[in-house]
């Protein structure tokens, strides 16, 4: 009997594992996760969790008798190694388990911030429903809160913290790595109103305090009062297997059309994984739920005799003071944007043309338009600037 073993029982490790059941794959499935508890996902962790208003049941994707049901077999613990010529991984216990496929769906790990102090009590990441524990009870007491990084987790956790908070950010514009200018705007003036001070074009050089933060030094030498630091400055991806089985790796573990890695026995999905992005055009990794949940199916299908080249259109969502922001495609690279809608309202989408075609849609409390993008992404994959021009820039139109 075959056996799939999966590392990281994650958002796409337990898309894997449920993606080769409905796919009716008849072997063992075993799902090794180094986080206690049941397999979550960390979406509510920076939105509802934070809030409160969502609690353990809201996160776990699945209840326990499910895994039953399903004969996924799940193994706590955290892989050390993995031996290829022995087919099998090893461990930080000792165990060693065999496979006759692995998939690495082992995720990120927040940066830390490269200055003095980032240790200090009183600094918080979050990734794992364990870091939201602590920084929930934390938000509880403190009174002078700062994020560092204006990106979507600084900014969920601003708009979920139930209090004004500073954002520090280095670039000129929030969420500037993944958003264009006016849905930056757009948000800066949102999380302005509702009372948080945000400071562009501003590193940190340090933090500083006894033991606990107390302020956050500031690159123009200013100083912010501090006891509660979100830093919120991106992830890198966790290759630690990858490479120690010398796997190809860069900017995440290298993987090919298929989802496979260097080694046609092992394949990568999900945050680690850096794969051939169509709609990108060039080799990308990507942190979002679609990614991860899409690959996990393709990953399962190859697995299950059915591969398919990986080609779903890349989409995310983010919630914040009542907006919705949700995305479709990639907009890197953009040299064009067309805004439609009702701007001033906040009910809008912007419309980024690379090369004349259609790059990607983001759309601000507009749900119809991001369905109406993805509609038309799967119709045709490069609807150009002149067919959208025609049809008034109207997505549904153009696609109906
Ligand atoms: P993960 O979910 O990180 O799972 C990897 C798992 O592998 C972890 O449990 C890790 O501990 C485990 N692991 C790693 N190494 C080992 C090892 N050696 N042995 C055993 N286990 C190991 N995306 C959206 O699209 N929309 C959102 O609104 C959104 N909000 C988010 C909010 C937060 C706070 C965070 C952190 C992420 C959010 N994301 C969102 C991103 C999304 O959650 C991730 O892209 C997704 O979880 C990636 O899934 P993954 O399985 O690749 O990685």
């Amino acid at each position: 009997m075959e056996t799939v073993l999966v590392v990281g029982a994650g958002q796409s490790g337990f898309g894997v594992a449920t993606s080769l059941r409905d796919k009716g794959f008849g072997g063992r499935v075993v799902l090794i996760g180094d986080e206690p508890g049941l397999p979550y996902q960390r979406p509510p962790l920076s939105k509802g969790y934070l809030a409160g208003t969502a609690g353990d049941a809201q996160l776990r994707l699945r209840p326990e008798d499910f895994f039953a049901e399903k004969n996924i077999e799940l193994i706590p613990g955290r892989v050390a190694s993995v031996d290829r010529d022995g087919t099998k991984v090893v461990l930080e216990d000792g165990s060693a388990h065999e496979y006759d496929h692995l998939v690495l769906a082992t995720g990120a790990v927040n940066r830390v911030l490269p200055v003095p102090g980032s240790t200090l009590d009183g600094v918080f990441t979050l990734r794992t429903k364990d870091e939201a524990d602590v920084l929930r009870a934390a938000l509880e007491s403190a009174e002078n809160v700062v994020v560092v990084g204006g990106g979507f987790i600084g900014l969920e956790f601003a708009a979920h913290a139930g209090r004004p908070v500073t954002i520090v950010e280095a670039q000129d514009r929030l969420m500037a790595r993944v958003a264009t200018p006016e849905v930056s705007a757009y948000f800066a003036a949102l999380h302005e109103k509702a009372g948080h001070t945000i400071l562009l074009g501003k590193g940190v050089a340090a933090l500083r305090g006894e033991g606990r933060v107390a302020e956050v030094e500031l690159s123009d030498g200013s100083l912010l009062p501090a006891d509660l630091v979100l830093v919120g400055v991106g992830v890198e991806p966790r290759t630690r297997l990858a490479e120690g089985a010398g796997l190809a790796v860069a900017n995440g573990v290298v993987v090919d059309e298929h989802l496979r890695t260097s080694d046609p026995k092992i394949s990568a999905v999900g945050d680690c994984a850096n794969f051939p992005c169509v709609q990108a055009g060039t080799a990308t990794r990507l942190e979002s739920v679609q990614n991860a949940v899409d690959q996990a199916r393709a990953v399962a299908a190859v697995i299950a005799g059915e591969p398919a080249p990986y080609d779903s259109l890349p989409w995310f969502w983010t919630d914040q003071l009542g907006a919705k922001l949700q995305i479709a495609g990639i907009l890197t690279g953009a040299e064009k944007t067309v805004v439609t809608g009702d701007r001033e309202g906040g009910k809008f989408s912007v419309l980024s043309f690379r090369d004349g075609v259609l790059a990607g849609v983001e759309s601000v409390n507009r749900p119809p338009d991001h369905i109406a993008a993805r509609r038309l992404f799967a119709a045709d994959p490069a609807p150009r600037f002149e067919t959208l021009e025609a049809n008034s820039f109207d997505l549904k139109a153009t696609v109906a």
